[in-house]
């Protein structure tokens, strides 16, 4: 992977923008571009391409494809070659241990938050965009559902998924050929979703932060209830339980099919039931890791596709869309509408939020003055 992912990291995401400014931006970085030329070539297309005739111990085949579907979503024959070769990059570079966030998930957000706040954005919880609003053909603002209404100053950008933001565009302001197209966008499959907290007294004393079970490898990674993934973050930070207890995330990992859940009441008892059924591969998991673990539970909380789609608010509670990268790339954050861009998971680069990191980033480049684009790039170190 050594001279792939030095190709990979060759262009700085942070030079990329969406427009011809591009040329200067990313101009800058030609000879690096063209001494890693023949890797560049290679990383177009999917992983498997690479892998192809070089991997033959089985082991490492199958993990290479476990890693591309906890990556993408998909198997190694539709996850990019390059996202796979970037994340090699990060992962050994010096100093770098792919763990859990300081202060868990929420330690990202805060961290978002702080640099939103530091630039004097404000970030308002509670307001449900009902409506983007388009007048002459371009998104001036947004309308909430309590009815309040936000002016843009430069554009609207939504990092919604591209369903859910499809919802919100008014009736004519995109061609039924790109709304048709966009809807038509396939999903990957959901979660199933075990959150406890448990009494951790006398717990094995080798306990990892991390465990990965694939029930048959011969079903492969895709398949339901195969894979399960399970993080146990307060054995890395403390702070995240109370003393002498444990919080467990047990999921399926973009494999749960939505339909098994669609129309289903969440209140019924079959809704109940299935639940129960669902969350048992999950339980199982988890028992080789820690024997007595139905005992040990003091919060259990189940989550289905429903309650991803609910809580996340995302279409059918996708990880995001299944874009093979053996057919194509996500799209660029442009849309046919003034005033309006996209990023997030169902843009360019894709899912996982180094790559969505990278999209909203994309899109403020592009909405920022060349000069000052330029200016950013010679302040984080990048620029030539
Ligand atoms: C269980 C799980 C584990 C994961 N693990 C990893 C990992 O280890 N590493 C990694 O890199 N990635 C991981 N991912 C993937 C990563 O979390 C996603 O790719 C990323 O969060 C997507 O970010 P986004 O901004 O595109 O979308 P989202 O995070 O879905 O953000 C979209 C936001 O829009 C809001 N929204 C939607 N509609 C409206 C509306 N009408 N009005 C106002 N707001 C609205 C939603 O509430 C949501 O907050 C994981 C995902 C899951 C589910």
């Amino acid at each position: 992977m050594e001279p792939l992912k030095d190709a990979a990291i060759a262009l700085p995401p942070a030079a990329l923008r969406w427009d011809w400014g591009a040329v200067r931006t990313v101009g800058q970085f030609a000879p690096s571009l063209w001494r890693h030329a023949s890797s560049i070539s290679r990383l177009t297309g999917a992983f498997s391409k690479i892998t192809e005739g070089v991997i033959t111990d089985p082991f490492i085949q199958n993990w290479l494809n476990l890693l591309c579907f906890l990556l993408s979503g998909l198997p190694a024959s539709d996850t990019s070659a390059a996202e796979v070769a970037f994340m090699f990059a990060e992962w050994y570079r010096p100093q770098v241990a792919l763990d859990y966030p300081i202060g868990g998930s929420a330690g990202l957000v805060d961290a978002l938050v702080r640099g939103l706040q530091r630039q004097g954005g404000e970030l308002w919880l509670n307001a449900h965009v009902e409506q983007i609003l388009v007048e002459n053909n371009c998104a001036t603002g947004v309308q909430l559902r309590n009815g309040k209404v936000m002016r843009a100053r430069r554009a609207v950008i939504s990092n919604a998924s591209v369903w859910d933001t499809l919802r919100l565009l008014p009736a004519g302001s995109v061609s039924s050929a790109f709304r048709r197209k966009r809807q038509a966008t396939p999903p990957c499959d959901s979660f199933m979703h075990l959150h406890l907290g448990i009494d951790a007294t006398h717990i094995r004393s080798d306990l990892a932060c991390h465990y990965i079970a694939v029930n048959d490898w011969n079903r492969g990674i895709t398949a339901a209830q195969n894979v399960i993934l399970v993080s146990i973050p307060s054995v890395l930070d403390p702070s995240l339980a109370p003393e002498g207890k444990h919080v467990i995330h047990v999921y399926t990992p973009g494999n749960e099919p939505y339909d098994l859940w669609q129309g289903l009441d969440r209140r019924s008892e079959a809704y109940a039931q299935r639940k129960q059924e669902r969350s048992e591969v999950m339980w199982q998991a988890l028992e080789r890791i820690i024997p007595d673990i139905r005992s040990r539970c003091e919060v259990t909380l189940i989550g289905t596709p429903l309650t991803h789609e609910r809580y996340l608010r995302r279409h059918r509670g996708s990880y995001g869309p299944a874009i093979s990268a053996a057919k194509g790339l996500f799209p660029t954050g442009q849309t046919p509408l003034a005033g309006l861009f996209c990023c997030g998971d169902s843009t360019f680069p894709g899912i996982g939020l180094p790559a969505v990191a990278a999209s909203g980033m994309i899109v403020a480049n592009t909405l920022a003055p060349l000069d000052q684009h330029l200016a950013m790039l010679e302040d984080i170190g990048v620029g030539r």
